[in-house]
């Protein structure tokens, strides 16, 4: 009475020495009896082993193997391939290592790009608060300047009488050395861009009018007008004239003066 059955699911764990020593003294001892079939099967199981220890672990026919056995041949697969040659000739780690450091480097690169972006937008509000700076100081320097011409007694004050008896005179201060400051109220402003231009009349016989810079009142008909270098010295000039021209003013009048006044 053979009772092979037993065995059936012992072979390839006894193939690997993974039996407990009784099991493994039993299949032995059916063995030697001399069972053709358990013994083929025995055969079998260490020819399957043999082949597995080259598989990868996830490559087992995991229905053939359960259990114990399963995770012996887990083991002496795993411990078969460990000495094998590795596929990739740079491992894993170093692989990792150049990832950080690529990472790093850009992190780096894109750190120093944005600190010099801060530094840069940093010098370019410095660089206006600076002008702004400058600007007004200048803006200061010329309103100082336009103060003590209008206030100094040495100052030479010229009426600009307007042809249309309407329109309010303009009044002219004109210091030797700091220049001449035109000043006006309620004067109506000239139509669409055109400007306010004034002009120094020489007194040189048949001399062209020189021109000078021009202005736009504001809403109310105000403007402070400072001349700081005049093109022609006080005693030179026999007149002051002012005439409306094109947006940024002419070479020459384009219109006969509106405003002109003797300069005594
Ligand atoms: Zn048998």
């Amino acid at each position: 009475m053979k009772n092979c059955g037993q065995f059936r699911e012992m072979f390839e764990a006894y193939a690997l020495g993974a039996l407990d020593p009784a099991e493994r003294a039993a299949l032995e001892a059916h063995l030697g009896t001399g069972c053709a079939d358990c013994a083929k099967s025995v055969e079998e199981a260490r020819w399957l082993v043999s082949q597995l220890a080259y598989m990868s672990p996830e490559a087992t026919p995991s229905d053939m193997l359960k259990g114990r056995l399963m995770q012996t041949v887990r083991a002496e697969a795993h411990a078969v391939k460990r000495p094998a040659p590795s596929r990739s000739v740079i491992p894993f780690w170093m692989w990792a290592g150049v990832a950080a450091l690529f990472l790093f480097s850009a992190y780096s690169a894109w750190n120093a790009q944005r600190l010099q972006q801060e530094i840069y937008s940093a010098n370019q509000r410095a660089a206006a608060i600076l002008q702004e700076r400058r600007d007004l100081e200048a803006q200061l320097q010329l309103a100082k300047r336009a103060a003590m011409i209008v206030t100094d007694p040495a100052s030479v004050k010229i009426a600009l009488a307007s042809q249309d008896p309407q329109s309010p005179a303009i009044e002219a201060k004109w210091h030797s050395q700091l220049g001449i400051v035109l000043t006006g109220q309620k004067i109506p402003a000239p139509s669409g861009n055109r400007v306010l231009q004034l002009w120094l009349i020489p007194k040189t016989p048949g001399g062209r009018p020189i021109p000078s810079l021009s202005l736009r009142p504001d809403a109310d008909g105000k403007f402070v007008l400072l001349v700081a270098n005049p093109p022609e010295l006080m005693a030179a000039t026999k007149a002051l004239a002012i005439t409306e021209e094109p947006e940024g003013g002419s070479a020459q009048p384009t219109t006969t003066p509106r405003w002109v006044g003797g300069v005594s």
